[in-house]
């Protein structure tokens, strides 16, 4: 009888929505901080780049990798994250919603649960937040354009940030800082930092120019003691036992809009 009556109910599922996505499109889920501006004004972050919170963000988004094996490249900036599937990628029936509620929800769990780790002296006042989209690409040219926007995207912005707050640093208020650099260009940014401040921008770690990428590389492991794997200092999960070809996640810096990343890294897009 009980049987019945949940099957009597059972139509309801039938207004569920497809929203499986086109096959043989790059998948790209981008997560991005919810008011963080906000977020990193309230958690002390140093600026205008606060490195444990930007390895903070890396290793959230290699849990994501470790967890989701068919994700073949990230790419992070600033409280944001953009992860790219195999095209011929067939978790979760390539269902949108489920793809992007379990990449948002670990990666926001992970940010959290390794808070402390990276924040020891910090905190943590709320939970943070972050939103997420799924966008389909249906080629690689615009899958790399994807990228290459995201990281002149971090250029600007850090560009931006790093003449600020220099500005900032030598007396001046945020609006004063504001209006001198209203109106500049790139090249009106480098000389300020370079004539005033004696910075040379090229020369500032290529982690808040270029941003980081992540993405696998095969490794041979030795037969090694139980324990977890390690992506650089970070401890990531899954264990490696016996001596095979591991896959490990590399986390660099590198410029991505060049065709030589591509080229040096040809497996990553498998062409
Ligand atoms: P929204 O909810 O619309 O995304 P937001 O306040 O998060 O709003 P963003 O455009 O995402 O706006 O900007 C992120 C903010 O977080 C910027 O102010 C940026 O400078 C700051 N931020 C992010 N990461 C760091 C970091 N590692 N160090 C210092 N500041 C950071
Ligand atoms: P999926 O990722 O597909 O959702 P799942 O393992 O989470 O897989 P569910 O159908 O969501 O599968 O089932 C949830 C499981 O968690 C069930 O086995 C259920 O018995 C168990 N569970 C959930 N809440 C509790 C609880 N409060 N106490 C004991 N078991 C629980
Ligand atoms: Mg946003
Ligand atoms: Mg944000
Ligand atoms: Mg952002
Ligand atoms: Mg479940």
């Amino acid at each position: 009888l009980q049987i019945m009556a949940k099957s009597r109910f059972e139509y309801v599922k039938k207004f569920e929505q497809d929203d499986r996505c086109l096959l043989g499109c790059w998948i790209v889920v981008r997560i991005d901080g919810r008011s963080f501006h906000k977020f990193t004004s309230e958690h002390l972050f140093a600026k205008p780049n606060d490195l444990s919170a930007l390895k903070l963000m890396d290793v959230a988004a290699c849990s994501v990798m470790e967890e989701f094996r068919d994700i073949i490249f990230a790419y992070g900036q600033s409280d944001e994250y953009s992860f790219i599937f195999d095209r011929k990628m067939s978790l979760f029936n390539r269902r949108s919603s489920k793809i992007l509620t379990n990449l948002v929800s670990l990666f926001t769990s992970s940010y959290t649960y390794n808070w402390r780790i990276h924040f020891p002296n910090t905190e943590l006042k709320y939970p943070p937040a972050f939103d997420g989209r799924v966008v389909l690409y249906p080629n690689t040219i615009v899958l790399k354009d994807y990228l290459s926007w995201r990281q002149a995207d971090c250029h600007i912005n850090n560009l931006y940030n790093t003449a600020f707050w220099e500005i900032v640093k030598s007396g001046k208020s945020h609006v004063e800082a504001a209006a001198r650099l209203k109106d500049t260009f790139s090249s009106g940014k480098n000389e300020i930092l370079f004539s005033e401040f004696g910075i040379n921008y090229n020369k500032i770690e290529p982690r808040y120019r270029k941003g980081s990428c992540l993405f696998w590389i095969d490794k041979m492991t030795e037969k090694s003691p139980e324990g977890p794997d390690t992506v650089g200092e970070f401890i990531t999960g899954g264990a490696c036992k016996k001596p095979r070809v591991c896959r490990e996640i590399t986390v660099s810096h590198e410029d991505i809009i060049s065709e030589v990343f591509w080229s040096n890294h040809p497996q990553i897009l498998g062409q």
